[in-house]
């Protein structure tokens, strides 16, 4: 099963779309991408949550 997820839903304006086989590769990679495209060097468990509640089936 794949799963996807736009960044646009949590970063208004932000065109990136990440889709993997698991919950959490996709944020995993998203991770990545708030720290080195949005500047963001402390992911924080909370940031993580909000985020992964707008991953949906692929
Ligand atoms: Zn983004």
């Amino acid at each position: 099963m794949k799963f996807k997820l736009s960044c646009g839903d949590a970063v208004p304006g932000c065109s990136a779309r990440f889709e993997d086989e698991s919950r959490d590769a996709i944020l995993e990679q998203v991770t990545r991408h708030a720290r080195e495209d949005h500047g963001v060097t402390d992911v924080t468990p909370e940031m993580l949550e909000a985020i992964g509640a707008n991953i949906v089936p692929a």
